[in-house]
């Protein structure tokens, strides 16, 4: 989930990676000659700052490890939770003043990647947003103890998939490291590489990769963020792909529910891009919403206007700088088509592609549904039982509350019909 920027920048040595290729090399051969190896990771903040991007929440969540078994089911037999959430007196589920929006998004934006986690299991999103430590599972009877699971930061497929995709984006950009000392610096740098695609396009390249996009995908006056990772641009055609690369431990294609997140995913990236395109997405809202808009009229740094020079843009705050390149990004044109592609990790070899169609209907439902949580309207939920199966691998399975309350309730269900 998006950090705390408050915290973030009580620390004035903090950097960004800026893409400064305003115009790019021949991108398109490189990209060809390395297509097989791919994935997703973070790339224009620097590993080693403390600015959590996009990418930090997928690998949180674990959508790409594809751990996940599809034939658990809810394990009444395990012990109850006695650990986790209720022990740090911090269970905001009994709290009665919930309200998580407040909560856990003091950074004020969300990451499209918040609705991936969110949409694998809610209670999971939740316990990770507080703090809580995975935990081992309970042995049953004649078992032994089974170790505490990593997180999925941690675990080995998921560093592995940023590897792969650092190389990939290193096939076609170079970075330069870039000191900021605000907010306002930090979200100057992503903007600046948006402007970076949006010029490389322009400049006939046809392939540019880890796109920034934010807006209010669906005029709910919330801010999402959200790096795309690649685009291609057709001028014969004048039609845009995204492209989005996803990483397998296995060799095989995910599961039903994660493929739902990717194509969710997807949609959701599409409908920035589209946004910011045809211009429905304003400078004010924006600055608003971060409540940048003291910093957005003060004069930029010397690094953010050297990295500047590189551009056809020039702009003296970040106001300036945003407004050009919103409307900068109006002479493109939106999304024609969506892919996903699926690779496997060690060997890039890909596995195979899904063609995301339009689902309007089904895009509008799945991510009103976040929202009700965020806005207080709903409390949390866990898996139903049709995926309890995602509970089989889940480092919060013996703390549960809600997969411990399913389970009473099937339990009870089959007491009732025997
Ligand atoms: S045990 Fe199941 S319901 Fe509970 S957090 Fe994990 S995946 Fe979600």
């Amino acid at each position: 989930m998006s950090t705390d920027d408050s915290a973030e920048w009580s620390d004035a040595d903090e950097s960004l990676l800026a893409r400064l290729d305003y115009t790019y090399g021949s991108q398109e051969g490189g990209t060809e000659a390395n297509e097989t190896c791919s994935g997703r990771t973070e790339v224009n903040i620097s590993a080693d700052t403390t600015v959590t991007s996009d990418n930090d929440i997928t690998h949180k969540s674990g959508q790409d490890s594809a751990t996940h078994s599809d034939s658990d089911t809810c394990v009444a037999s395990r012990q109850p939770p006695t650990t986790g959430v209720a022990d740090k007196g911090e269970n905001p589920l009994t709290s009665g003043n919930f309200n998580p929006l407040t909560m856990f998004i003091k950074s004020q934006y969300f990451t499209v990647t918040d609705l991936t986690t969110q949409l694998w299991c809610e209670q999971h999103m939740l316990y990770a947003l507080m703090g809580i430590e995975p935990q081992p599972p309970e042995p049953l009877e004649g078992e032994v103890q089974v170790p505490v699971p990593l997180k999925t930061a941690d675990r080995p497929e998921v560093k592995a998939g940023k590897s792969v995709h650092l190389a990939r984006e290193l096939e076609i950009h170079d970075f330069v490291k870039v000191k900021i000392s605000s907010k306002g610096e930090k979200w100057a740098v992503h903007i600046l590489n948006l402007l970076s695609a949006i010029q490389g396009f322009l400049s006939g390249i046809s392939v540019v990769r880890e796109v920034p996009v934010f807006g209010d995908p669906f005029g709910t006056g919330d801010l999402f963020f959200g790096i795309i990772d690649e685009l291609r641009f057709d001028q014969e055609t004048y039609s845009v792909q995204l492209s989005e690369l996803k990483t397998r431990k296995s060799e095989r294609l995910p599961g039903k529910a994660q493929k739902k997140q990717h194509i969710f995913q997807v949609q959701v990236y599409k409908r920035l891009w589209d946004n910011l395109v045809r211009g429905e997405f304003s400078a004010d809202h924006f600055l608003t919403k971060l409540s940048l808009t003291e910093e957005a009229d003060q004069p930029l740094s010397d690094e953010i206007v050297q990295l500047m020079d590189a551009s056809a843009i020039s702009a003296e705050t970040l106001r300036q700088l945003l407004t050009n390149v919103l409307s900068a990004a109006q002479s493109l044109v939106c999304i024609s088509s969506t892919i996903i592609e699926y690779v496997q990790q060690d060997t890039g070899i890909s596995i195979g592609q899904t063609k995301v169609q339009d689902d309007e209907e089904r895009l509008l439902r799945a991510f009103h549904w976040c929202m009700e949580f965020w806005h207080g309207r709903r409390e949390v939920q866990g898996v139903e039982i049709e995926e309890a199966w995602k509970c089989h691998s889940c480092e919060y399975a013996s703390i549960c509350e809600w997969r411990q309350q399913k389970c009473e309730e099937y339990r009870l269900k089959n007491a009732l019909q025997s």
